[in-house]
């Protein structure tokens, strides 16, 4: 017997068709003779409706009723799921963040678990009865509802299959697997059998939503394996997992792309010891964290002045953006300018360890197409480049296609 934790996102749970197909595919591993938990995300376009209608009573709204607000769209999932299997003639029983006890820290759209109590789970699995677990949500040490950030029900998902020891998480969405980059952009996309959680993590972290970047964190530490795949069909999917030989012989594993972040540039800043500490303080201070930063060196020669550019997501812009200009002249710049209208694009690859010019290759197939690359950051195993929002879908192809990882 096996203990199997099951994810479903928006679209697998988009319908009360898809609940049953949900609650069957439940019970049909139950038959099995496995242990099952399912976690839900709210229904599909949810999330979106339920924020959208807080900007529009606020254009900044408290994140504390935010999350109690966000967190209901799970709520509901759950319990209709749980009743889908009842009425196939199963057992179930639902579970919010709080009644399972996944206690978060206090960042509110943004939390982070700190401890998950698994005893209702495993009463409930006693029991012979499915538990059906609202994923993305939790609750802090006051009892404050809080959420786990933007696709955090993959984090609700293995971080409840860590603290079971479960034999596998599977994720369900809409597509049957990871593939070498989002298939929604790129035809010619192909799926990737066996991933590294390293990879995983880059891409993940690059801006491929398939699976939020705290989950593959948590799959990494804990060693849970990992099974993206589609509710559609019995297709196996994709299998994130320990790094293996086999998976280096490939230079570039995939490609992807983050339209969520903008790029600030402080204006004729000072150019002395102790400028950027002050201004990356700040922003700490402020919990922005940022992503690349680039300082040139002084213009003017010494003691001249230099424009620092860097990037952060744009939700936290929104937050500290009318602040900039205050922080600008407290470090002794003139100003600042925002770009909202930027992509970040990166090839990630555990073969990039051992293989020379894979940047320059990445470079030279942006160039072909005339596009301009404004930062570069490197890693072990990835490169990004930032470029303009309007060129991210056609660098994206050209990358894919360039470094032979379409379809053949
Ligand atoms: P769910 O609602 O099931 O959590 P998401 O929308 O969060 O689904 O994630 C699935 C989506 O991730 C896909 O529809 C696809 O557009 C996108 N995606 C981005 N990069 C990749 C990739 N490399 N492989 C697969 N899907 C990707
Ligand atoms: N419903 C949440 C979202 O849309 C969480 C999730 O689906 O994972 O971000
Ligand atoms: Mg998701």
């Amino acid at each position: 017997m096996a203990l199997v934790v099951q994810k479903f996102g928006g679209t697998s749970v988009g319908s009360l068709d898809r609940m049953r197909n949900v609650a069957g595919r439940a019970l049909a591993t139950q038959a099995l003779g496995h242990q099952v938990v399912i976690i839900v995300s709210a229904m599909s376009g949810e999330t979106n409706r339920l924020l959208k209608l807080a900007h529009e009573l606020a254009p900044v709204p408290s994140a504390r009723e935010m999350d109690a607000l966000a967190a209901t769209g799970e709520q509901v999932s759950a319990a209709l799921v749980a009743l889908a299997i009842e009425a196939q003639g199963g057992q179930a029983r639902s579970l919010l963040g709080h009644q399972v006890r996944i206690l978060t820290d206090d960042a509110f759209t943004k939390a982070r678990i700190k401890a998950i109590d698994d005893r209702r789970i495993r009463e409930t699995l006693a029991r012979g009865s499915i538990a059906v677990i609202a994923g993305f949500q939790g609750v802090d040490e006051e009892g404050n509802i809080t959420t786990l950030g933007r696709g955090g029900s993959d984090t609700t998902a293995v971080a409840i299959a860590a603290a079971l020891q479960a034999d596998v998480c599977e994720i369900y969405t809409d597509v049957d697997g990871v593939y070498t980059t989002d298939p929604n952009v790129c035809p010619s996309a192909r799926k990737i059998d066996r991933i590294s959680y390293e990879e995983m993590l880059e891409l993940a972290s690059l801006g491929a939503k398939v699976l939020q970047l705290r989950s593959v964190e948590i799959a990494m530490k804990y060693e849970v394996p990992v099974h993206v795949r589609t509710s559609f069909s019995d297709a196996p999917g994709t299998l994130v997992t320990k790094e293996d030989r086999s998976l280096e012989e490939v230079t570039v594993t995939g490609v992807a792309c983050d339209k969520n972040e903008a790029k600030v540039q402080i204006l004729e800043v000072p150019d002395r010891p102790g400028v950027v500490a002050r201004l990356f303080g700040a922003l700490a201070a402020r919990h922005v964290p940022v992503d690349m930063i680039i300082q040139n060196t002084s213009y003017t020669g010494a003691l001249g002045a230099t424009d620092v550019t860097f990037t952060l997501s744009k939700t936290d812009l929104a937050r500290v953006e009318a602040e900039l200009e205050g922080l600008a002249r407290e470090v002794g710049g003139q100003g600042y300018r925002v770009d909202s209208e930027i992509a970040k694009v990166s090839i990630v690859g555990l073969g990039m360890r051992s293989h020379a010019g894979v940047a320059a290759r990445m470079f030279e197939l942006l160039a072909q197409e005339n596009i301009n690359i404004q930062a570069i950051s490197t890693s072990e195993i990835k490169v990004s480049c930032l470029i303009a929002a309007r060129y991210a879908e056609l660098a994206v192809r050209v990358l894919h296609d360039g470094f032979g990882l379409g379809a053949t």
